[in-house]
């Protein structure tokens, strides 16, 4: 099994997870110390290659201690049931919100499947083991992780989904952004918003966003994909993003009611994304796996209509 690992700060490795059977799409980070955690697992298709990594780190079966989620969703915690029990000491750290879910995840997988449908589920996610209630402990907002020697901080970062963290490594000072920011492959000159349903929320994205840039040092750690060091630049970037996608969506809906319309007015907006023009012969397609244009449209419209939802009911009282 391919295990291609790569040192990103002080005491951090990225696993790259192979998320989709590609390279740099989807890391794990582990954090060595006396208590080695783990900072996302990737989903279960990618298990075997996270335990080639750790093994190439000298992580052992029973030397694991933490696996740390930023949130459930499958590309980033699919595979924390079947990591743990090849791990069996590891204590699973997630948001309180996101708890219940990875001891049951039916709904997390029905709620998958009506966005990615079966084929795709079972491609890119593979099944969805649950983790043990006993060994998972839930996060909010100010909560730290003790890992011997080092600490993560775990502050709550709401939009892209209401069950996200980020987390502050206290030797380092690196975020791990979870999809907080965004995505943003390392070979691609392109900061894609992630706005999936049900969650996605823009002013909590906008606030999640200037939590990170507030609380970090010198380094973000991207789920998809690495380390950023520019941390101001790629902030700014993240809020015009996130900001520029809804707006297209808002206006694509004065227009049309139909979803594929709008779709293709925000596939649009994402050519403008790409920062060096057309010339640089960029396939945008690539990025549909990560996170996808239509998915991206279906969370952005849900956050309309709710957002219209509440405005009315406003009015009325
Ligand atoms: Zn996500």
């Amino acid at each position: 099994m391919d295990a291609v690992v790569f040192e990103v700060a002080d005491g951090i490795t990225a696993i790259d997870t192979f998320y989709g059977g590609r390279e740099r799409y989807t890391a794990a980070y582990l954090l060595h110390g006396n208590e080695p955690a783990i900072v996302e697992t990737g989903p279960t298709t990618s298990v075997p290659h996270v335990v080639a990594g750790l093994e190439r780190l000298g992580v052992g079966p029973g030397d694991l201690a933490h696996i740390v989620l930023t949130h459930i969703h499958l590309d980033h915690a699919g595979g924390a049931g079947t990591l743990c029990d090849r791990f069996p000491n590891a204590t699973v750290w997630v948001h309180e919100l996101g708890a219940p879910h990875l001891a049951k995840p039916d709904r997390l997988v029905a709620s998958a499947t009506r966005v990615y449908g079966e084929r795709q589920m079972a491609s890119l996610f593979g099944p969805v083991t649950p983790v043990h209630a006993q060994r998972i402990r839930g996060l909010s907002d100010g909560d730290t992780i003790r890992l011997g020697g080092r600490s993560l901080f775990a502050a709550a970062t709401p939009g892209h989904a209401k069950h996200q963290v980020a987390l502050v490594d206290s030797t380092s000072g690196a975020v791990f952004t979870g999809d907080a920011l965004g995505i943003h492959p390392p070979d691609l000159p392109v900061l894609r918003p992630a706005t999936p349903p049900p969650d996605y929320d823009l002013g909590l994205a906008v606030r999640s966003i200037e939590r990170i840039r507030s609380l970090a040092g010198e380094l973000l750690l991207f789920s998809h994909f690495g380390p950023v060091m520019e941390v101001e630049r790629i902030c700014d970037l993240a809020v015009k993003r996130f900001r520029d996608w809804t707006e297209a969506v808002r206006i694509a809906m004065e227009r049309t009611t139909d979803l594929d319309e709008i779709v293709e007015l925000l596939e649009e907006e994402a050519e403008r994304d790409v920062e060096t023009g057309s010339q640089a012969g960029i396939d945008l397609g690539r990025l549909e796996i990560l996170s996808g244009v239509r998915m991206n449209a279906m969370g952005i419209v849900r956050y309309w209509q709710k957002r219209r939802e509440r405005e009315a009911e406003a009015r009325e009282r």
